[in-house]
Order: C-alpha cells, then sequence, then structure tokens
C-alpha cells in the first residue's frame, strides 16, 4: 500500500471530529509531501532538528505539532516551527515556552502530557499532578493548554492500553468541569497505529499515527 492509499483509506475510516495526526519520524520530506497531498494537514515530528530538516520543503500550509520530549535548550527553536506542543509536562518548560513565544510576540496552544501509566522512565505527569499543573500553566500569558496527551505503556496487545486511555478522559472530563480560565480541555490526544481505534473509543479526537501511513520505520 502507498501513502497516498494509506492516508485515504484512515481518513475514510476516521469518525466525524477525530483529527489525524501523521507522526513522521524519520521521514524524509519527500513522503511528508505525499502524506499531505493525500489530505494530512496535521504533521507530528519528535525532533526539532528534523522538523528543521523537512520543515523548508513543505510547501503547503499544514499544521505542526510537536510530539516528542521538549528540552529546554530546544525550546526557542521549537516554538518558531509549531503550532501546537502536545507534550508539556512541567512548569519548567511551560515558563521557557511562555517566555519564547512573549519575545516573539506568539501564542502556543499545548497539551499536557500524563503519563497515564505511571511509568518512572517516561515522560509526562503523573496523573495526580495533571490538575495542578493546568493551573500553574494556566497563569502564563502566552500559552494556552486546550487539553491533554498520553502515550500510555506499550503493549503487544493494544486492548491492554484501554485503561490508560480510559484513566486520561477522566482527567479530561475532570479538568474540563473545573472551568480554569485561560484553558480549554480541546484535544484529547491518544492512540498510535495499533491502538488508535481503542483510543477513539475512550474518547481521543487527535489520533497520531506514523507506521500505518508511512510503512514500518528503517
Ligand atoms: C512515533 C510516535 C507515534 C506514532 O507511532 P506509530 O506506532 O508509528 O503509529 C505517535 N506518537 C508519538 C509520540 C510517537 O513518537
Amino acid at each position: 500500500m502507498s501513502i497516498t492509499e494509506n492516508v485515504k483509506r484512515i481518513l475514510s475510516e476516521l469518525p466525524p471530529g477525530v483529527e489525524l495526526v501523521a507522526a513522521a519520524k524519520t521521514r524524509t520530506a519527500e513522503e511528508i509531501a505525499e502524506a499531505i497531498k493525500a489530505g494530512i494537514k496535521i504533521i507530528g515530528e519528535n525532533y526539532v532538528q528534523e522538523a528543521e530538516r523537512v520543515y523548508p520543503f513543505i510547501k503547503e500550509k499544514v499544521s505542526w505539532h510537536f510530539i516528542g520530549h521538549l528540552q529546554k535548550n530546544k525550546v526557542k527553536k521549537a516554538v518558531r516551527l509549531f503550532d501546537m506542543i502536545e507534550t508539556v509536562d512541567s512548569v519548567k518548560i511551560a515558563v521557557e515556552i511562555d517566555k519564547r513565544c512573549a519575545q516573539l510576540g506568539k501564542y502556543m496552544d499545548v497539551l499536557v502530557e500524563v503519563n497515564s501509566g505511571r511509568e518512572p522512565q517516561k515522560s509526562g505527569i503523573m496523573p495526580e499532578g495533571v490538575e495542578e499543573l493546568v493551573r500553574q500553566i494556566s497563569a502564563l500569558e502566552h500559552i494556552k493548554v486546550i487539553g491533554l496527551m498520553t502515550m500510555g505503556p506499550r503493549f503487544g496487545d493494544p486492548e491492554a492500553s484501554r485503561p490508560y486511555f480510559r484513566l486520561t478522559k477522566e482527567i479530561f472530563d475532570k479538568i474540563r468541569t473545573l472551568g480554569i480560565p485561560n484553558v480549554e480541555m480541546r484535544y484529547l490526544s491518544m492512540g498510535m497505529s495499533n491502538s488508535y481505534k481503542i483510543a477513539i473509543e475512550e474518547g481521543a479526537n487527535l489520533v497520531r499515527i506514523g507506521t500505518k501511513i508511512f510503512g514500518e520505520r528503517g
């Protein structure tokens, strides 16, 4: 199957209201351009350097989402390149994004990344810390929380991810009811190639798909 066929099939199968991020790590500008031509509107990149490499070759107006682990020394470049940062998991990184955006006169939409599996080595804020982090970010002027993102633990069986997606949706709903100023619970980003159908059943409206679009990574 070609990238074009993959994108068209996935887009035709997604329920209304669910948006697709093409997770493009390791892919060439040509591959990304083909995906865009087939209908992709959002490109997800894990590394600032990779985004910088392909960015000049993509002429179409698409939205760029940062979906990797963001280091403080990469924030300055990241806020220039990206339209959304899906992986904010500390006040420290939020403050840095806010500061760099203020310098550019830019406003950044962000998602808070939840470590729904409570895995010590993984990024994301622990479930019990999400509300406090969202409240702290809400005080910053140039950055706005518009939802949550989670990876969840990796399993062979995607069904095993369901409780972690469900937990993240519960936190999402809880925060929505709090009505915190400068916070919107609009996007719930969860699910990848093997798990996005289950994530959608559990309330995801943003899915990040790489392999099923571009094929196995080399
Ligand atoms: C690579 C990646 C994906 C997509 O993974 P696939 O299994 O290739 O679909 C989604 N989200 C993040 C954060 C990723 O790094």
